[in-house]
């Protein structure tokens, strides 16, 4: 199947999956994950009509920035190094990984736009210990001591459910960061809307938008 077939089938899922559960489409965002291609790939899911780019390395993600940014919105997805930071600043639009203060204070350093930098809070819900992430209960102190660090803006949180041969399984993973979500929201802080829950790859999307997701990470089932 080409680019364009695979994002065909994913968007008529994705209406199934709405129509299902009573949501209106638009309010979700797929994010094409185009770190397993090269910049003519990347191109091709431009041309079919895609927005949204997410990339998980500084290096490779800036060469295709730097190729194709007048199309598209960037989002970086990967774990971030403080150190790597000078590289994607005022490059990416989004950044889905902040997890520590050292690199929110890297962030607000460097920040080269008036805009704030639109941030997720990643979150490990499942607590696997090779993922990143804060744990649950360390989200609401954190994101309280980002009040000091006036460029970034938290619209919401972000997280990776374990992998499971049956995605149901990922169920409970994405109903508490939704929960974590809106605790959040209802703080009403005005650096941290959060109203976006990042959450759902190829193997487990369906199960994330019947629990809220507004933007998925879709690698392999556009670019596999
Ligand atoms: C690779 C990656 C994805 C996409 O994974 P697929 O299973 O290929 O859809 C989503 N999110 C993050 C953080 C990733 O690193």
């Amino acid at each position: 199947m080409s680019v364009i077939e695979k994002l065909d089938h994913l968007n008529k899922h994705i209406q199934e999956i709405c129509l299902r559960v009573n949501r209106d489409p638009s309010t979700i965002q797929i994010i094409a994950v185009t770190k397993y291609v090269d910049e003519e790939v990347t191109k091709a899911v431009l041309d079919a009509g895609v927005i949204h780019i997410g990339e998980n390395r500084p290096e490779n993600g800036v060469q295709k920035w730097e190729a194709l940014h007048d199309r598209g919105v960037w989002h970086f997805i990967g774990s971030l190094q403080s150190r790597k930071v000078k590289k994607i600043i005022g490059k990416f639009d989004y950044i889905h990984s902040l997890d520590r203060l050292t690199l929110a204070e890297e962030l607000d350093k460097r920040q080269t736009k008036k805009d704030p930098i639109k941030c997720f809070v990643q979150v490990n819900v499942s607590g696997e210990e090779t993922k990143a992430g804060l744990e649950p209960n360390e989200v609401i102190p954190f994101i309280r001591q980002l009040e000091n660090y006036p460029t970034i803006e938290v619209v919401g949180l972000m997280t990776m459910a374990p992998f499971f041969e049956n995605p149901e399984r990922t169920r409970p993973v994405f109903q508490a960061l939704k929960v974590l979500r809106d605790e959040v929201h209802s703080l009403q802080l005005p650096f941290a809307p959060c109203t976006e829950l990042s959450m759902g790859m190829s193997n487990d999307y369906e199960i994330a938008i019947e629990e809220g997701a507004t933007f998925i990470r879709i690698g392999s089932a556009i670019v596999g």
